[in-house]
């Protein structure tokens, strides 16, 4: 077992880290205050390859690993500062992802245009509800040479920016529960219509909005996989994009926490630096445990991933779960620890609001924890022979 970057993986962060600094941070605020994706920086790490990082040669990528695309991924997150264009890389990254593992030559063309910079959304949530996505009412009606979809998505990342979309919708006449398909649908084709940017409490430099499907036409390779297989595909595509959740908001407590050190070194009170105060050091230490069990959890999910381990989906919720509640957590101590310096409009208020929608992104934490549940008790339980299921307590 190794647990560390190698010098490569070391330099690719390093190179995306510097990048992210130059391109995507001065503009930041901006894209934030307009509810805009920063399409420059997006088609600046385009071209820089950060897409072709995971995708295999033979697919017209570099041949890299998961390990490499989060070192890069990390070295973004630190560099940019800007939790919301992370949000919309995930979303694009798990896109990127099901074609590499399930689309097939007629789907070459969408992987081709997902790495050089076409904006990919992963819309599953609808009007009615996000948590139970097998109940998905967005439909395909089987028509000559095809299909028509038919419904609308609701507040989904990088819809008013996106190019191709991942949607989770139901085939009419199949059989109740062997329905449940992917299509990836263009953007620019006739009948689909995107909605402006959702005005949110944060991330609002990651687009979020709704999108409708009225009647557009999908060819048979339109579909992803096979008709009927769109809930184990869709399980196995936010299994990596909750794990990211996790990476991202470990890098990005670490820039935090190392603002929130540099003022609470610099500010006294009673005549003291504030970091003498024990319940100061209380709020650092946790944002330092948020960072350090959110990331070796994280690392341990896209382990089982990797390995198709039947943990995976559990280790990722567990990822997802920790992160973005311990990502909340530390984004209030740091706005304790400054003060009202942390309430104003400003980075550590921004993080505040940021860091909340990643309790809701990606499924609640209530959902997490289902997940968690739902895997656990499926495993059997070791039977110990001669032990019976509640030992007997003893007699002292
Ligand atoms: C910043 C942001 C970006 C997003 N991006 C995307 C995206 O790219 N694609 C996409 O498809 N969606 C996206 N969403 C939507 C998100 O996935 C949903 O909001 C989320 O899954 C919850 O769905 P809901 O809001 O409809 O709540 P509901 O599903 O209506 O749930 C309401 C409440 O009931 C609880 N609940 C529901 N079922 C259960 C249960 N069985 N057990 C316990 N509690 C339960 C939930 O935890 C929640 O507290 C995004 C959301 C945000 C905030």
């Amino acid at each position: 077992m190794k647990l560390g970057w190698t010098p490569q993986q070391r330099a690719l962060s390093h190179h995306y880290e510097q990048l992210a600094r130059s391109a995507v941070a001065p503009r930041s605020a901006a894209h934030a205050a307009t509810r805009q994706l920063d399409r420059l920086s997006w088609r600046e790490l385009a071209n820089q390859g950060f897409w072709r990082i995971p995708v295999p040669e033979s697919r017209g990528g570099d041949g890299g690993t998961w390990w490499d695309f989060c070192a890069a991924l990390e070295g973004i997150v630190r560099g940019s500062r800007d939790l919301g264009f992370c949000l919309s890389l995930i979303a694009h990254a798990g896109l990127l992802r099901a074609v590499v593992r399930h689309g097939d030559e007629t789907q070459q063309h969408h992987l081709d245009r997902l790495m050089v910079g076409a904006v990919g959304a992963t819309a599953l949530t609808e009007e009615r509800g996000g948590s139970d996505v097998a109940r998905v009412s967005t439909t395909a009606h089987p028509v000559d040479g095809g299909h028509r979809l038919v419904g609308v998505k609701v507040h989904i990342t990088n819809a008013p920016a996106a190019d191709l979309i991942y949607v989770l919708g139901r085939v009419s006449g199949l059989p109740a529960k062997q329905d449940v398909t992917v299509f990836l649908v263009d953007r620019h084709q006739p009948g689909v219509r995107t909605g402006a940017a959702e005005e949110m409490l944060g991330n609002t430099s990651s687009p979020t909005g709704a999108i409708s499907f009225d009647g557009v036409h999908l060819d048979p390779a339109d579909i992803l996989g096979v008709p009927g297989d769109g809930l184990s595909l869709t399980y196995d595509t936010i299994t990596l994009d909750r794990l990211l959740y996790g990476v991202v908001g470990a890098a990005y407590l670490e820039g935090l926490l190392d603002d929130t050190l540099r003022f609470a070194r610099g500010r006294t009170a009673f005549r003291q630096p504030i970091t003498e105060f024990q319940y100061v050091q209380r709020r650092l230490t946790n944002m330092k445990l948020a960072i350090e069990t959110t990331r070796w959890i994280s690392y341990a999910a896209l382990d089982r991933l990797l390995a198709e381990h039947p943990d995976a989906a559990l280790m990722s919720s567990a990822a997802k779960l920790t992160g973005s509640e311990s990502l909340a957590a530390a984004a209030l101590d740091a706005m304790q620890v400054f003060g009202h310096a942390g309430y104003e409009e400003g980075d550590v208020s921004r993080a505040v609001r940021d860091s909340l929608g990643t309790l809701i992104a990606g499924g609640t934490s209530d959902i997490q924890r289902k997940n968690i549940f739902t895997q656990m008790i499926k495993k059997p339980v070791a039977v110990v022979p001669n032990r019976p299921v509640l030992a007997p307590l003893r007699a002292a």
